[in-house]
């Protein structure tokens, strides 16, 4: 049975006393997980160390981090490795994500070559789709989810496809308040599942996690995760307030 997730994105916010308080906030507030559901912390690097050592202790809660460089080590100033994310404990890695594509102009090949490199450190990636505003409109939404799919996966091992969570997140929705509604949020995710299938099976798109992401929030997420092919969301400014969080948390 595939993985429910909770992934929460802070990207590069708040400060380490926030960012622990937070972290403590949701733990203590003794959410049971279901079985079967994950849910992720994805702090700004330096604070990585410590939300693992608080996580300790509780089984189903994780840590990601927001991105890794492509080469294992060498003169890349201001960059970090898959390895080294791996020898701090760091189980997941969000990749391709929206952000990273519009401002550091991260390509499809670099998200497949950073993605190889984290699977071969024993890191989840977490791969990051979705269309622009403009590709919505036209409607070639799919085209476009194809076209990252083909260009990020498509030359995974079985093995690795596994092993892969994906993060449907329209770009039109990240940070807007505009969320896909619950159908256009099934209708990829269902396509994406079958681009899984057609590539890697039955066996392994049935089981890939795929996370919605965009403008989820307490009240949007019971009928999104409701979905059959929503397993769950990334999620952004709504994983920065605690109480948030765990009602998105309590949604399954
Ligand atoms: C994100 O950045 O991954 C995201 C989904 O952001 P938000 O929830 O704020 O739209």
């Amino acid at each position: 049975m595939r993985k429910k997730i909770v992934a929460g994105n802070w990207k590069m916010n708040l400060g380490f006393s926030q960012a622990n308080a937070l972290v403590h906030e949701v733990l203590h507030s003794q959410v049971v997980l279901p079985e079967n559901t994950l849910v992720i912390f994805a702090p700004p690097f330096p604070y990585l160390q410590s939300v693992q050592a608080v996580l300790i202790g509780h089984p189903g809660f994780h840590i990601a981090a927001q991105n890794c460089h492509e080469q294992e080590s060498g003169a890349y100033t201001g960059e970090v490795s898959a390895s080294m994310l791996q020898s701090i404990g760091v189980g997941y890695v969000i990749l391709g994500h929206s952000e990273r594509r519009q401002y550091f102009g991260e390509t499809n090949a670099q998200v497949a070559r950073k993605a190889r490199r984290a699977l071969a450190s024993g890191i989840r990636p977490i791969c990051c789709c979705g269309e622009t505003l403009e590709i919505r409109q036209a409607g070639r939404q799919q085209d476009q989810v194809h076209q990252q799919l083909e260009e990020s996966l498509g030359e995974f091992t079985p093995d690795q496809a596994a092993v892969l969570v994906i993060a449907y997140e329209p770009v039109w929705a990240i940070g807007t308040g505009l969320n896909a509604s619950a159908p256009q949020a099934q209708e990829m995710h269902a396509f994406i599942r079958q681009w899984l299938q057609s590539r890697f099976g039955r066996e392994i798109s049935e089981g890939v996690s795929i996370l919605y992401g965009g403008s989820c929030k307490p009240s949007n997420a019971p009928e999104l995760f409701a979905c059959p092919d929503v397993d769950g969301g990334l999620i952004g400014g709504a994983s920065l307030v605690a109480g948030d969080f765990l009602k998105i948390i309590r949604s399954f």
